[in-house]
């Protein structure tokens, strides 16, 4: 049984999921990270990790694969015995950004599994190891399990050219909204964190159109987010910062959101 508090973070080798990897490793977490196929990139992230004082290990496990998702459990379980926090943030974009009108259902098909099924599917299982954990006890100096679900703008801001990206994050609200209410009677809080424009690579090839966007104010605070933002709004969840909040959205988007006349 670690002593570590012990986190799962999905698609962490690389941008936001990497920057939760590391606040979570400031607070002594020892941090399984997952990743896709790039091996290189995830054990980069774990040498990070060792360096901000946590611990971890690597494992490439596709979310949207059921049979991935069961081993990934079973890695995580024989090597800590324990989950207290699992970060949904593993999630990819179209390949192609198609309009609505011409959009392919293979490319549909591809984000649902990815970006929703997948992660609908490995809260469930988590969930269910997160109550024996409960019920069987004793509590830990962590507290009770937590989940924190990484969405986006998309949830809400509709795009044309990338609709199955934005129902797919809109889905994972709902989900976010039905842990929260399941697992509240075992003192699991559910979060939802909706990052705005965060540096990665994901976003690397649409650079100079957010340049832009930031310069002409498309949101309060002008600049590029950056993962770290995104890895301190896990860090307070994970600190307990919040607890009385369950299927909380927090926007970290430089106000984005905000409706301004
Ligand atoms: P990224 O730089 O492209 O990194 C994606 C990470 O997810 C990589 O570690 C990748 O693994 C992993 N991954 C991809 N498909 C996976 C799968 N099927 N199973 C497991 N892991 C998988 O993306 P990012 O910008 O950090 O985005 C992370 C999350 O934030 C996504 O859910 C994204 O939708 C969301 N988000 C991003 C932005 C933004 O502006 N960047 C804004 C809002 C929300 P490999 O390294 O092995 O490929």
């Amino acid at each position: 049984m670690s002593q570590r508090p012990v986190s799962v973070v999905t698609g962490a080798g690389r941008g936001i999921g990497r920057g939760i990897a590391i606040e979570l490793a400031k607070l002594g977490h020892a941090v399984a990270i997952n990743y896709a196929g790039n091996a290189a990139a995830a054990d980069e992230c774990l040498q990070l990790v060792r360096a901000a004082g946590g611990d971890g290990f690597t494992v490439r496990a596709d979310v949207a694969s059921a049979a991935d998702r069961t081993r990934l459990l079973t890695e995580v379980l024989a090597a800590y015995g324990r989950i207290d926090l699992l970060v949904n943030n593993a999630g990819v974009a179209p390949s192609v950004r198609a309009d609505l009108l011409e959009a392919s259902e293979e490319s549909f098909d591809r984000l649902i599994n990815i970006n929703l099924k997948g992660p609908y599917f490995l809260t469930q299982a988590v969930a269910r190891q997160m109550i024996q954990q409960v019920q069987s006890g004793p509590e830990t100096a962590f507290g009770r399990p937590r989940i924190v679900t990484i969405t986006s703008i998309s949830a809400y801001t509709a795009s044309v050219n990338r609709g199955d990206y934005c129902v797919a994050k809109a889905g994972l609200g709902m989900m976010t909204a039905l842990f929260a209410a399941r697992l509240a009677e075992y003192g699991i809080n559910v979060y939802e964190i909706r990052p705005g424009v965060i540096a990665t690579d994901m976003t690397a090839g649409v650079q100079e159109k957010y340049d832009k966007l930031i310069e002409q104010g498309a949101w309060p605070i002008r600049r590029w987010g950056q993962p770290d933002d995104i890895g301190r709004a896990v860090a307070a969840i994970a600190r307990g910062e919040l607890p009385f909040s369950t299927g909380e959205v927090i926007n970290v988007d430089g106000g984005f959101h905000l409706r301004t006349l």
